[in-house]
């Protein structure tokens, strides 16, 4: 059982001495205490079914016991910098990691003819998801010698200086000089966009924007391959491959931010650039590779990672022994347990749980997502697809009092981002339709 403040008290800890940006969830929000595999407890010992993974953070299960004991072993040995020293743990995981890239990327540029390439490919870590994208988008200026990226609107990439000019969303941008030299495209999503479903119309956004607002070559581009924060965004048909080849007839690389679309979690494939047909330069990566731990990678070819050496580099934490033994451990889960797999089963199966309610309830104007990659979201009208931001927010409060915590996103707050750890199974995925069902009845 816990022992600590109460509630209240934490509530007043935190108005009094901690930042007011901090957010937190619902008007009468949850203190969670523990955590097991797909559910959550607060300090009563209530149980809560998590369809939010920790914002998409926890893969394979809260507290897995595998990913524990790596951790804990590995604390009592030794947690120290990456660097300076050399140490098993990250030299180990760097392989395993970058073993888990597709073929096809590990032969585009990793060297030449009857190779071994699978060697080639090269990881640097670091501790967030903010952090990767910096550095990727540091790689592409200083691999391709330009400065201008491309970024889509609706994105969500971060919010360092640098990774906050990436940022395709109003909500999160402070008036501040954050990174310059950035162009945003016209989102290719399928259900607000101008050109709905058709990829191939929106990447001529891509070719206007080099010719009238760059000298012509691009540093790069970056997006993700389900937009996450955005509202659960699948890109339209056909968009990825025909940007990747404008991009790099531009001299640009391609980044593929994985931080929510990794580790199998769309079911069909172990990364979201897969279902799309198209392969990167470079692939970010943060929240699922570590299950709830610290800790985000940049994975690309050793040429492109080869112009960070240009200068010193250092991360003090980044793949620290902790973070690495437990990164190794969730790659070993999601082998052994299958769970590519059954984000592909139990994903369908919340799915097709998800559309039976839009049946039902008008007020859903879409179900999307692949896998456990989900989302649904609410409207006024289905005609205008005006967004149900009220309609939102009670389903929203009202689900986490029947026992299930959503995610909530999109510009106007009315998308449900339904993304558990992938160690749920179809029961709960019938009692978290039921919940949504219950809720959405009471509107
Ligand atoms: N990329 C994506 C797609 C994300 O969803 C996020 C976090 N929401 C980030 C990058 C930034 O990750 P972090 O918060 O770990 O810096």
């Amino acid at each position: 059982p816990y022992v600590g403040p109460s509630k209240e008290e934490v509530l007043a800890l935190r108005k009094e001495h901690l930042s007011p940006a901090m957010l937190y969830h619902f008007k009468n929000p949850v203190m969670i205490t523990h955590g097991k595999m797909q559910y959550l407890f607060d300090e009563r010992g209530r149980r809560y079914l998590d369809a939010f993974a920790g914002i998409v953070t926890v893969s394979v299960g809260h507290c897995h016991p595998e990913v524990n004991k790596a951790v804990i072993e590995q604390t009592e040995r030794l947690q120290h910098t990456t660097v300076i020293y050399l140490n098993n743990q990250i030299a180990e995981y760097a392989k395993e990691l970058t073993d888990r890239m597709p073929g096809n990327l590990k032969a585009r540029r990793g060297g030449k003819g009857g190779r071994d390439l699978g060697r080639f490919l090269v990881a640097y870590f670091v501790n967030s998801g903010s952090e990767a994208n910096d550095m990727a988008i540091m790689m592409a200026r200083l691999y391709t010698g330009q400065y201008d990226m491309i970024a889509l609107r609706n994105g969500y990439h971060g919010l360092t200086g640098a990774t906050m000019g990436l940022m395709g969303l109003h909500t999160w941008k402070a008036n501040i000089p954050h990174g310059f030299g950035v162009h945003h495209a016209l989102n290719p999503d399928p259900y607000r966009g101008v050109f709905g479903n058709d990829g191939p119309a929106y990447a001529r956004d891509v070719t206007d924007i080099i010719q009238s607002s760059t000298p012509g070559r691009v540093a790069g581009f970056i997006s993700e391959t389900i937009q996450g924060v955005g509202g659960a965004v699948p890109l339209a048909d056909g968009y990825l491959p025909e940007v990747y080849k404008t991009v790099r007839e531009a001299g640009g690389i391609c980044i593929a931010d994985e931080v929510q679309t990794g580790f199998g979690r769309t079911g069909s494939n172990y990364w979201g650039f897969q279902n799309a047909g198209v392969t990167p330069d470079i692939v970010t990566m943060a929240k699922g590779i570590g299950n709830g731990l610290p800790l985000g990678a940049v994975v690309t070819t050793p040429e492109i990672a080869a112009t960070l050496a240009q200068r010193l580099h250092f991360n003090t934490y980044g793949g620290n022994p902790v973070c690495s033994a437990g990164g190794r451990a969730v790659l070993r889960v999601i082998d052994q347990e299958g769970i590519q797999a059954k984000a592909a089963d139990v994903g369908g199966h919340l799915l097709k749980g998800l559309r039976g309610l839009a049946a039902k309830h008008d007020v859903i104007g879409d179900v999307r997502g692949l896998g456990l990659m989900t989302g649904m979201e609410l409207v006024k009208d289905r005609a205008t697809k005006e967004p149900a931001k009220e309609e939102t927010a009670y389903v929203f409060e009202r689900c986490k009092d029947l026992g299930v915590l959503l995610g909530k996103g999109g510009l106007h707050g009315n998308v449900f981002r339904i993304k558990p750890p992938m160690c749920i199974t179809k029961p709960d995925v019938d009692f978290l339709v039921a919940a949504l069902d219950q809720a959405l009845s009471e509107l």
